[in-house]
């Protein structure tokens, strides 16, 4: 086997496969730079395959490793004309790790290896520089006692800031030779006193060490940890790299820096870096001194008086630069560089893909499609749809300064400012008036509907990133920190209290929900820009995907933004949203708690022109697109009376005593709601509820139709469904209340039946099923409820020590558990079609929003997802990506 790859003067070993398997992804890309002909400065690296073996065989080399590196050692001498360990000439090299994805937690690396009493001498001779030499040995002694032998860094700072104490020195740079050599003996003592052995002087003993510590670093708890949550397998190993060392600590012409073919943030055209003359390695990013900008675009943005390295070191500039531009264009892609300059000579360190923001990725994905450089297909993939969230909710100015008076969960992106309101009706009556106002709860209820859409954004004290507060938000694009626990609310005095402060009723506070910090006052905030690019990027995505995306929504305000941002349709209209409206909630109690059905039958009379107003609104603004549209779903208690208030309104519309209302209010409680008396099995004992609902519909159907010309579609959804025979009976009667509209009005409604399929038996029986329903609506969350039968309210006690335990790899009502729920997806789609060959699929609930849910229902075929309104770009593109 070969273990060693060499690289470097423009060429590099030949391999076959994946490069970045076998060599990790710094060394892939030094290969690749080597064979450009761009200058990197020799080396070899372990293959990922020896730490594989190594583990494989009880932490034992393979017997050929020794002969290799010593073969691509002496190969390495004759290239660069040093040799390791000479004291005449001595070569120097860096040790590196490099995973193949790039991995905090791996071992840093050790630059100046080879380096002893001896060597640093023969440096100092043949660069007639002796401080340079000393100042080199001295890193390497810190570094390789670091990292590879476990003395803490501490101690040899302590050393240096004792030194520097003693002679007033500011600045490393004040130390001269004879200070470092002083140094350098203190730095020796501490290793000898710390491991009872002296600093290993001979480089092979240094070099082995140092491969060794990379190797070992690959399990450690860092590393590990790292792994898991990433789902990096422990198999693929890491390799190492060997370098020859460049210097970019000899002088004024030499330098060290990092940099990025195009800002990082923005997205700008323009080389985006930093760099400092006279240093060495990680020194840009450690902050000892401050770096000085790449360009001198940048330097005059920022205002610097430094000179940029455009400025200082013009012919190194000149041909870094003509490097990036090769660099982009090979990978095209934005990257991501390490440099140094040695006495006015560039060499390449380090290229990979850049990390960026989610403006960033949008605007350089454009440009590259622009330049001819990607394809439009190739920019929609470039994109994390889950970024875009980032994109399209204002968020916070980044120069401003917070004041953060508390921190919860970043439960619904974007931020907004507003007075502290603690009751869902105060917020609804201040917001009328005009009024920005926060609301803050210790929990949200369907209740707080009103007050939450009232708000600008939302704060509970409990709750997690799946409570009815973080998922209602999320739905209604208002941001919100949930599970804020060091809050203390007392809605009495409507104030709450934390970290020692008191806000109280009416005091500016700002919610950041993108990082679930609360703030006091009003934050200075940057507008969604939904550019030129953002439009271009999306119509790129809608010619890639198969899936429609349509939006789960149902007030008016809800829908107008879906549709702005793309929706093809409403997958879910929850019509018991509309029941809790201030103007209905009275008739609806009246409904639900008279004695009989004449008692209903005159309640409902009351609600059907309120419905019908809201579809007409709902049709109006999606025109010709489809609807669907659940009949009433949650169990009747819901809408009950709490108080005392409430019951006396009721009692005064209906002329029933308050003792009979409590009374059959108390009936009406159930010991398992969720299980309970709902969905269709409302439909079936209390017809005149989905005949009034159908009839709104309909009714509203012709009434646009009539003033528009548009003809509505409406898809009426029959929820909870289990049996065939539920549907058969309440599709008859929808039909009917159809047929009658019909006759009154003279419009025939374009309309479809169908059910959602939401418990286990609803999947499995999709045949029967089927054969009364137009189409399915896989409801994946009291899917994922009644298939695991979980709770989704009451999860939070355990979800944390379930994927802690890795139970479940991401939370199931996040992302959808494609094996149990999925398995159940892919029954009822199959049984489905079988049955019904023209069947509509489509899904709703939380996971029509998740990226890998929707790559999920690519792959079962489903014909659209459905989300919340501020997740419809983000389905677009993920749908897109699903089908590329
Ligand atoms: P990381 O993965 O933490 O960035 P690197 O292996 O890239 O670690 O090394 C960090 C820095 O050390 C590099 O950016 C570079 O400045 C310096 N360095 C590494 N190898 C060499 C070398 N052969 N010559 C000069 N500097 C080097
Ligand atoms: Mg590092
Ligand atoms: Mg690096």
């Amino acid at each position: 086997t070969k273990w060693v790859y060499a690289f470097g003067g423009g060429a590099a070993d030949e391999m076959t496969g994946d490069a970045r398997a076998l060599l990790g992804g710094k060394g892939a890309n030094l290969a690749e730079m080597a064979r450009l002909g761009l200058p990197v400065p020799p080396g070899f690296t372990l293959t990922t395959e020896v730490c594989t073996a190594y583990y494989a065989n009880e932490r034992a080399y393979p017997a050929e490793l020794e002969g290799q590196v010593e073969e691509a050692l002496a190969a390495l001498e004759t290239k660069v004309g040093k040799t390791f360990g000479d004291p005449a000439n001595p070569l120097l090299v860096s040790v590196r790790s490099g995973a193949r994805a790039s991995m905090p937690g791996m071992m840093d690396t050790v630059l100046n290896l080879g380096l002893n009493d001896e060597t640093a001498e023969g440096l100092a001779k043949l660069s007639g520089d002796r401080r340079f030499a000393l100042d080199s040995y001295r890193r390497f002694i810190t570094m390789y006692s670091d990292v590879v032998l476990g003395v803490p860094h501490a101690e040899f700072e302590e050393i240096l800031e004792r030194y520097k104490e003693e002679h007033d020195f500011q600045l490393d740079t004040e130390i001269d030779a004879d200070g470092w050599e002083e140094i350098i003996a203190d730095y020796k003592r501490a290793v000898k006193s710390a491991l009872g052995e002296p600093f290993p002087s001979d480089p092979r003993d240094q070099l082995w060490g140092a491969m060794g510590a990379v190797f070992g670093s690959w399990m450690n708890d860092r590393a590990i940890t790292y792994r898991r949550m990433y789902d990096i397998p422990a198999s693929w190993g890491t390799a190492v790299n060997v370098q020859a060392m460049v210097f970019g600590n000899m002088g004024d012409s030499s330098a060290t820096g990092v940099a990025f073919t195009r800002d990082p943030s923005t997205g700008e055209r323009g080389y985006y870096g930093e760099f400092l003359i006279n240093a060495q390695g990680e020194d840009v990013v450690a902050g000892i001194r401050t770096p000085q900008c790449l360009t001198k675009t940048m330097r005059e943005k920022m205002g610097d008086n430094q000179p940029s390295m455009e400025e200082a070191l013009p012919e190194v500039y000149g041909e870094l630069a003509k490097v990036f531009d090769t660099l982009e264009r090979h990978y095209r892609d934005m990257q991501d560089i390490e440099f140094t300059v040695e006495m006015g000579r560039l060499w390449m360190l380090q290229t990979r893909n850049g990390k960026r923001t989610a403006r960033a990725a949008l605007k350089i994905a454009c440009d590259m499609v622009d330049d001819g450089l990607i394809t439009q297909e190739e920019a929609v993939l470039r994109v994390d749809p889950s970024a875009l969230d980032q994109l399209l909710h204002p968020t916070i100015a980044e120069d401003y300064k917070r004041d953060v008076i508390a921190k919860g969960l970043p439960a619904s992106p974007g931020a907004a400012s507003g007075r502290a309101v603690f009751d869902s009706d105060e917020a609804e009556h201040r917001a009328s008036l005009g009024e920005k106002v926060i609301l803050v709860r210790v929990e949200t209820s369907p209740e707080d509907i009103h007050g939450m859409h009232a708000a600008q954004a939302i704060v509970t004290a409990r709750g997690g990133m799946t409570s009815h507060a973080a998922v209602v938000a999320r739905g209604m694009g208002r941001p919100c920190v949930s599970g804020a626990g060091e809050i203390r609310i007392d809605a009495g005095k409507k104030q709450f209290t934390a970290r020692g402060r008191t806000i109280t009723d009416g005091d500016m506070i700002t919610v950041d929900g993108a990082t679930g910090e609360v703030l006091f006052g009003e934050a200075k905030m940057i507008k969604p820009e939904l550019t030129g690019d953002f439009g271009k990027l999306m119509g790129w995505a809608d010619k890639a995907r198969r899936m429609k995306v349509r939006t789960n929504a149902e007030t008016p305000a809800d829908v107008q933004t879906a549709k702005e941002f793309g929706a093809e349709g409403i997958g879910l209209c929850r019509t018991e949203h509309m029941f809790f409206d201030a103007d209905r909630i009275a008739a609806v109690r009246e409904m639900i708690l008279s004695e009989d059905q004449d008692g209903r039958i005159n309640a409902l009379a009351k609600i059907l022109p309120m419905q019908r107003d809201d579809f007409a609104e709902i049709f109006r603004i999606m025109e010709e697109r489809p609807c669907t549209i659940r009949l009433l779903d949650p169990p009747l208690h819901e809408f009950l009376p709490h108080n005392e208030e409430d019951v006396k309104a009721v009692s005064e519309a209906t002329g029933l005593p308050a003792d009979a209302l409590m009374e059959r209010a108390r009936a009406l409680a159930e010991t398992n709601p969720m299980l309970g008396h709902r969905g269709c099995r409302l439909g079936i004992t209390y017809p005149e509820i989905y005949e009034m609902q159908a009839r709104a519909i309909f009714e509203a159907q012709a009434l646009v139709e009539k003033e528009t010309g548009f003809k509505p579609v409406a898809e009426v959804m029959i929820p909870l469904v289990a049996t065939a025979r539920e549907l058969e009976i309440l599709k008859v009667r929808v039909a009917a209340v159809a047929r009658n509209v019909e006759r009154e009005t003279g419009v025939a409604p374009v309309y479809l039946i169908g059910t959602m399929i939401e418990l286990p038996r609803a999947a499995l029986r999709a045949g029967d099923i089927a054969e009364f329903a137009e189409f399915f609506s896989f409801g994946t969350n009291d899917l994922t409820q009644t298939t695991f039968g979980l709770s989704r309210d009451d999860a939070g006690k355990f979800l944390g020590a379930y994927l802690e335990a890795q139970i479940f790899e991401r939370d199931p009502f996040v992302s959808i558990d494609q094996d149990g729920v999925g398995d159940l997806i892919r029954i009822g789609v199959e049984r489905g079609r079988a049955a019904r060959p023209e069947l509509k699929l489509g899904i709703c609930g939380e996971h029509g929003g998740d990226p890998a849910s929707i790559r999920f229902c690519e792959s079962v075929g489903l014909d659209y997802v459905s989300c919340s309104p501020y997740r419809v770009p983000i389905a677009r593109l993920a749908a897109a990506q699903a089908a590329l």
